[in-house]
Parts: structure tokens; C-alpha cells; sequence
């Protein structure tokens, strides 16, 4: 068969189109060519995330690597057979564990595994740990995937230095289901804090308090480990489908507008009343493709029709339906 030849300045042009190509390549046995690698982004080519996800993708079907160097702007990646190992990876920097899990994840829903990776587990602009355990893994086990993460010690940015775990058994998928309309259910908060004072935690959860009216009992600070600072906000809405935002704090940041933030992010998930958040709907693609069924979301992101696009590149064009529907749109496989 051809190599499939992926264009990385399609579309908005990151780092989704590799991490895609990388997972469709290794499930499909077609050489993946890929140029301009993430050509759309300020620091275009593979960084160290970028790379280890690559190293990740190879070690897990064996595949042959051309380009796989810091800043690489091309990739030729001859997979061979998937099979189950265990693995572990160090990104060496506070880029995101989650999105090295995330690229190989498809794979070790074939073949099953473990793969630890230490890097970044609270990232801007990635899945934090806690949206992949508390929505992304449920959904997946709603199509019948076994998969387990735990959470060792986080990594934030700068410092990085998380430990993320994630075991696969290998899954049949079956179609989403349950997943077309929102009923609403509890709403919960969270202030993740590390080396940095309790009170701030505190502020962002008073703010929760007074623009959600979340009750005290379900408002938390949580103290966790890691090597340098970190801060986050979390809402959780454990509704028909689950859904978490994240408002990340940094230096200089009034912990009073990260909340609000959070807050914000809230109010335009209820404002679409879809139930498939806007991220979730792009990390759902693959199994969706994989398995079947559908969901409704929001109009799709500029990064999630890029994803459909990839995926529509190795599995062909009927891969998955984007069909409008009032101001939703229900995608299905
Ligand atoms: P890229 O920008 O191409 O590197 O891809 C970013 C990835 O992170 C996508 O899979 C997004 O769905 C995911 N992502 C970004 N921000 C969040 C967030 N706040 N919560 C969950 N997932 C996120």
C-alpha cells in the first residue's frame, strides 16, 4: 500500500494532526509521510513532546523512524505490528504527559498495556490529568474500554516533573451511546494548589461559591505534590455526560480571575446545552471512528475538524458524518 502523505499545515496546523497520523499509522499499517509539522504554531516541528509521542508510537508497533530529531519538520514512520509491553517515557520537560498518552492510547486499545510518562500533567492548551480520569476515561468505558490512569505526582509548567500511569486491557469498542442530549446533574469545585499559599485556593473557591452557588460541601482545595508551583480551578458538571474546565493560575494572575474564568467556561458549556463539550468532542473522534455510535456537540473548533480531516485521511471519507442541527452539531460513525 501507498504511504499516506499528511500535509502538517492543514487546518489550524498543531500538534493534533501528528498525534493522530502517529495512532491511524501504527492501527492501519500504512507508512505515514509527514510534512510542515505543525507549521501553524509559533515553535513549528517536533518539540520534546512532540518527539516522545513519536518514540511512544514506535516503541509500540515496532515501527522504523526517519526525522525523529528535536525541531524535525518531517517524518516518515514505517509502522510494524502492534503489541503489548510496558513502557515508560521521559519528556524531560513540563510539555504534556497527557498528549503522549493520548497519541497512543487507540493502540493500547488494540493490544492493551502500560505506559508511564513523566512530563507535564497540568498544561494549558492539553487535557489535565483530571479531565482524562474523570470524563475521557468514563466515556471510553461507556464503549466498553477497559483503561486505568493514575496520578503519581503532577507537573505544571514550568517545573514539569509529573508522573502519569496509564493501563489499557485490549477492548472490543462498542458504539457511544447516551450521548445525543444533556440532562444536567451535580455540580462540583475544586482549587488544585501546590507550593503556593492555601489562601489562594480559598479566594478561587469563594468565587465558585458566589457566581455558581455550588455549596460548600462541594467545594474543595486540593493540596497536591509536585516540583514546582502549580494552580488550578476545576468545575466539575456530572451531568448525562460528564464535563470538567480548567482555569490554570500563574504568576501575576489574581486567583479571584482564574475563577472567574472557570466560570466563564461553565457558562458557555450550559449557553450550547449539547452535552459532548468542546474537547471532548475532539478527543472522542478516534474511538468514535473506531467503534461507532454518535454525540452531540457545539459547532465544531477549528482543531476538531483538523482532527476529522486526519482521521478521514486513513480510514476514508465515510470515517465520520458532521451533520448540523440547530446550533449543535451530531457526529457519528
Ligand atoms: P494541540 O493544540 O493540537 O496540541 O491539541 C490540544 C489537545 O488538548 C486537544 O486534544 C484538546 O482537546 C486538548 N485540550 C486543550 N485544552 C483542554 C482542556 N482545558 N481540557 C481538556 N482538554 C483540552
Amino acid at each position: 500500500m501507498d504511504p499516506i502523505d499528511i500535509d502538517g499545515r492543514a487546518g489550524e496546523g498543531g500538534g493534533q494532526i501528528l498525534r493522530t497520523s502517529l495512532a491511524l499509522s501504527a492501527l492501519t499499517g500504512r507508512t505515514l509521510e509527514m510534512h510542515h509539522i505543525r507549521a501553524g504554531r509559533g515553535k513549528p516541528g517536533l518539540l520534546r513532546q512532540h518527539l516522545t509521542a513519536v518514540r511512544a508510537a514506535a516503541a509500540l508497533c515496532d515501527a522504523e523512524v526517519e526525522g525523529a530529531e528535536l525541531r524535525s519538520g518531517a517524518l516518515r514512520f514505517v509502522p510494524g505490528t502492534p503489541k503489548q509491553g510496558t513502557h515508560h517515557f521521559d519528556i524531560g520537560s513540563a510539555g504534556s504527559a497527557m498528549l503522549v498518552a493520548q497519541t497512543v492510547l487507540p493502540i493500547l486499545l488494540r493490544v492493551g498495556g502500560q505506559v508511564r510518562v513523566e512530563g507535564g500533567t497540568h498544561n494549558q492548551s492539553a487535557p489535565p490529568f483530571d479531565f482524562v480520569e474523570k470524563v475521557f476515561v468514563p466515556m471510553l468505558a461507556r464503549m466498553g474500554a477497559d483503561v486505568s490512569v493514575r496520578l503519581d505526582r503532577a507537573g505544571f509548567y514550568p517545573a514539569g516533573g509529573g508522573d502519569f500511569t496509564i493501563r489499557v486491557a485490549p477492548s472490543e469498542l462498542r458504539p457511544l451511546e447516551g450521548a445525543m442530549s444533556l440532562t444536567e446533574g451535580e455540580v462540583s469545585g475544586r482549587a488544585i494548589f501546590t507550593r503556593v499559599p492555601a489562601s489562594v485556593a480559598a479566594r478561587e473557591l469563594a468565587v465558585l461559591a458566589s457566581e455558581l452557588g455550588i455549596p460548600s460541601e462541594r467545594l474543595r482545595p486540593h493540596e497536591v505534590r509536585s516540583r514546582g508551583p502549580g494552580n488550578a480551578v476545576q468545575v466539575f458538571l456530572d451531568g448525562s455526560v460528564p464535563e470538567l474546565v480548567t482555569a490554570f493560575g500563574k504568576r501575576g494572575r489574581p486567583a479571584e480571575e482564574v475563577a472567574r474564568d472557570a466560570v466563564a467556561q461553565v457558562r458557555a458549556y450550559q449557553a450550547i446545552g449539547a452535552p459532548v463539550g468542546e474537547y471532548l468532542a475532539d478527543q472522542l473522534l478516534i474511538p468514535l471512528a473506531l467503534g461507532g455510535g454518535r454525540f452531540r456537540t457545539g459547532p465544531l473548533s477549528s482543531h476538531a475538524e483538523t482532527n476529522v480531516e486526519t482521521i478521514r485521511a486513513f480510514l476514508g471519507p465515510d470515517a465520520l458524518t458532521v451533520e448540523p442541527d440547530g446550533g449543535t452539531v451530531i457526529v457519528s460513525a
